[in-house]
């Protein structure tokens, strides 16, 4: 049995969607695997009004797939208790903050506090302001942690005021800002891969980098979420969150050990290093942008006419572009990235285009340039495709995969996304989030490329559904004399 954990954890929103699909079920693999014992209380509240004993069905019908033992669940869901409370009404923090009191003299919880803030983005920095104010935080505990949902504000100016809100209430080592990508196997298995291995490790930079590409497409379109989606687009809602989190793990300098105070040192150096384009002609000299028209067969229909999509919408489903890093690791070497809706394959994968080797072998001998390839959705795995000799008679070579792909015994074990961020922030381990600086330059970043669209019409649609997008992100590609590795 592993140590467990002690802790009082409190989900606000606790009657929502992702409660019921991911934090419950999550909370109770925690408990199955020996991480929650016996001192824990789990507090639920919202809005609706619940007796315990309805929250604890809701509870029980949620990890209901999941139940191998029937008196271990009740064991586990004997730990839940509900509040209702409007999280805009401070008076009704004294009810929760009695009942914290309680628990924590039952339970033994020495005052160790997670809140799970799974509410709309509206109300982060409310329930932080009133955490504080109406003393949830405890002086004497081990830890009070913030664990905080997406999206972090939706563009600089609002991100920045949410940090200011929070940092009244908690320190930034107290904040866990979830992008469920930091939490999936195979980004994780991006450090592994990179500072496991001398041969990559000692390769990762310019001298042996050509370029690193990174995408994460879809082949769904906006579906029925077209009310916030036209407001964010494939920029706002891919390339400023996930996309930047997974290039902070490449593009991140080496950290001087695998704690999460010098992995976020270390990422930041890359974050603060990157290229802010701050003028129209830098934005579309670095970015393209798309929207999907029907499929070539007519099946699909474009972005246009789907539902709730103003007839006249700019927005973008479609994002290419390229990074450029200001520090000598990266001097000249492109981080491509891409993210779209309704391209030819669903994939989320990294592709490490290294340099080709100089030809020693005479002409008629052509090499490739190797390739390392991360994939991390839908299935794990990582190929490295290499120069090697052909099979003929004179001297030849040819390309050839080394290939892995995680195994469904693997993969039946792996937690969660959502499991190992509980487990992370119950250990103060803020490896796997992110921080304040990253996302702070992603939004500047963002914002800039948002601004010079905004500012210049485009011609939509400018790509086929089934396709990998608009001929321009290929161009982009092409200018550097470079291509995508992924085709679709
Ligand atoms: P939801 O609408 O299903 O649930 C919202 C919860 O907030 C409910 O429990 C509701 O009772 C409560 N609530 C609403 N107004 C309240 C108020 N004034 N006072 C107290 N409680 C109130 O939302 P969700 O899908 O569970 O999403 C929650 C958060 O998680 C959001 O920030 C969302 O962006 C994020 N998120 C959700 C998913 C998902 O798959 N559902 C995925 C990623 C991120």
């Amino acid at each position: 049995m592993p140590k467990e954990i002690t802790t009082l954890l409190t989900f606000f929103g606790g009657t929502g969607d992702l409660a019921k699909r991911k934090l419950y079920p999550s909370t109770y693999n925690l408990f199955k695997k020996g991480f929650l014992q016996e001192h824990f209380a789990i507090i639920g509240t919202a809005r609706q009004e619940l007796t315990t004993d309805e929250f604890r069905e809701l509870v029980r019908t949620s990890i209901a797939d999941f139940i191998e033992d029937q008196a271990n669940a009740e064991e586990f869901i004997s730990h839940f208790y509900y509040i209702q409370l409007d999280i805009t009404d401070q008076a009704g923090y004294a009810n929760m903050l009695s009942l914290n009191n309680e628990l924590d003299a039952k339970y033994s919880l020495k005052g160790n506090r997670i809140f799970y803030m799974s509410v709309a983005p509206r109300f982060f920095g409310t329930v932080a302001k009133y955490l504080k104010s109406e003393n949830l935080l405890t002086e004497n505990g081990e830890f009070n942690r913030l664990m905080i949902e997406k999206p972090f504000g939706s563009s600089y100016d609002t991100a920045e005021a949410l940090q200011n809100e929070l940092s009244e209430a908690f320190d930034e080592n107290q904040i866990y800002r979830i992008d469920h990508y930091l939490g999936k196997e195979m980004v994780q298995n991006i450090a592994a891969v990179r500072f496991g291995n001398p041969l990559f490790d000692a390769a990762w930079n310019k001298d042996y980098i050509e370029n690193i590409q990174v995408t994460l497409s879809e082949v769904l379109g906006v579906e029925e979420r077209a009310g916030y989606y036209d407001t964010a687009g494939a920029l706002r809602d891919m390339i400023q969150n996930h996309t930047m989190q997974v290039i902070g793990w490449l593009a991140m300098e080496k950290p001087a050990s695998f704690t999460d105070k010098e992995i976020r040192a270390a990422k930041n150096a890359a974050f603060n290093s990157l290229k802010i384009y701050n003028t129209p002609e830098e934005v579309a000299a670095n970015f393209v942008r798309g929207q999907y028209g029907e499929s070539a067969d007519g099946s699909q229909k474009k972005y246009l006419d789907e539902l709730d999509v103003p007839a006249d919408s700019q927005n973008n489903t479609y994002v290419a572009g390229k990074l450029q890093f200001d520090m000598p690791r990266w001097e000249g070497v492109p981080f491509y990235i891409r993210s779209g809706k309704r391209l030819a394959a669903k994939s989320t994968r990294v592709d490490v285009v290294f340099k080709k080797g100089l030809n020693i072998f005479g002409e008629g001998v052509s090499l490739d340039n190797p390739v390392l390839s991360i994939l991390i959705d839908p299935k794990g795995g990582i190929e490295f495709k290499i120069n090697a000799k052909d099979i003929t008679s004179s001297f030849a070579t040819r390309t050839i995969d080394l290939d892995w792909q995680v195994s469904d015994e693997d993969k039946a074990v792996t937690p969660e996304p959502y499991e190992r961020m509980i487990h992370d922030a119950m250990n103060g381990d803020g490896s796997n989030f992110a921080d304040w600086n990253g996302v702070g330059t992603a939004w500047r970043f963002v914002d800039a490329i948002q601004a010079a669209w905004d500012a210049k019409k485009e011609s939509f649609p400018n790509y086929v559904s089934g396709s990998m997008g608009p001929v321009a992100a290929d161009e982009l590609l092409a200018k550097d004399g470079n291509e995508w590795i992924f085709k679709g």
